[in-house]
């Protein structure tokens, strides 16, 4: 499991960090809240620790961005105001959970347990495709026991496709489901994406498993002797 801790204050940084590995989570800390938020939307984190009062970019700032970028990371907000109107707007920005500073780490890391635990129970926790397994806990794919890692939107565009296995998905679909925006037609940015997965996914003496459908889109299913040819390179 691998937390994010956004922290400016050193001391206390230090102690969370510390204290969470010692309970065997992988932790980075980010300084301020601008750097922060660069890691959150460019890396895959099971769980965010975001500090409110924090230099360059406040802590709600922070949260904001986070989900507009369509992000369900569970998030637990630590401040040193513990009013009912603070408490309020950062759950209202979709915190999962606040703790008010000073507090004891039995108690930080009893929530976190417990956010991580509502956060994966929810769902099944495999996709599998052929000998292709998607970890959605981890995030992390595995072929031939071998831990394929992968960014944040890479993940993302695996995991809607291993949601939809045998199934043509256009490029607008995709587009609308992992970039959550408006299809441009002129931008490549899905191919150069598939591409990139790809050549993570099918080394080289792998079945093909992301299939090019001509003019449509792509589909991802385990190759079978019936595929009929593609026009993958
Ligand atoms: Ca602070």
């Amino acid at each position: 499991m691998r937390i994010l801790v956004i922290e400016d204050e050193r001391k206390v940084a230090s102690f969370i960090k510390r204290g969470l590995e010692e309970e065997r989570y992988i932790v980075e800390t980010a300084p301020d809240g601008a750097s922060g938020l660069d890691l959150a939307l460019n890396n895959v984190f099971d769980a965010i620790v975001l500090d409110v009062m924090l230099p360059k970019l406040d802590g709600y700032s922070v949260l904001r961005s986070i989900r507009a970028e369509g992000l369900a990371v569970p998030v637990i907000m630590l401040t040193a105001r513990g009013t009912t109107e603070d408490r309020v707007q950062g759950l209202d920005l979709g915190a999962d959970d606040y703790l008010a500073k000073p507090f004891h780490f039995e108690e930080l890391a009893a929530r976190l347990r417990s956010i991580l635990r509502r956060s994966t129970s929810e769902k099944t926790t495999k996709l599998q495709c052929g000998d292709l397994t998607l970890d959605l806990v981890t995030h992390y794919a595995f072929r031939d026991d071998k831990e394929i890692e992968l960014t944040t939107k890479e993940y993302a565009l695996l995991e809607y496709m291993m949601r939809n296995k045998d199934r043509i998905l256009s490029r607008s679909m995709i587009m609308q489901h992992v970039w959550k925006h408006d299809f441009d037609p002129e931008s490549n940015i899905i191919d150069v994406y598939i591409k990139r997965v790809r050549q993570k996914i099918e080394r080289p003496g792998q079945s093909q498993l992301i299939h090019s459908i001509r003019g449509v889109g792509y589909r991802m299913r385990e190759s079978g002797p019936a595929e009929p040819p593609s026009d993958d390179e």
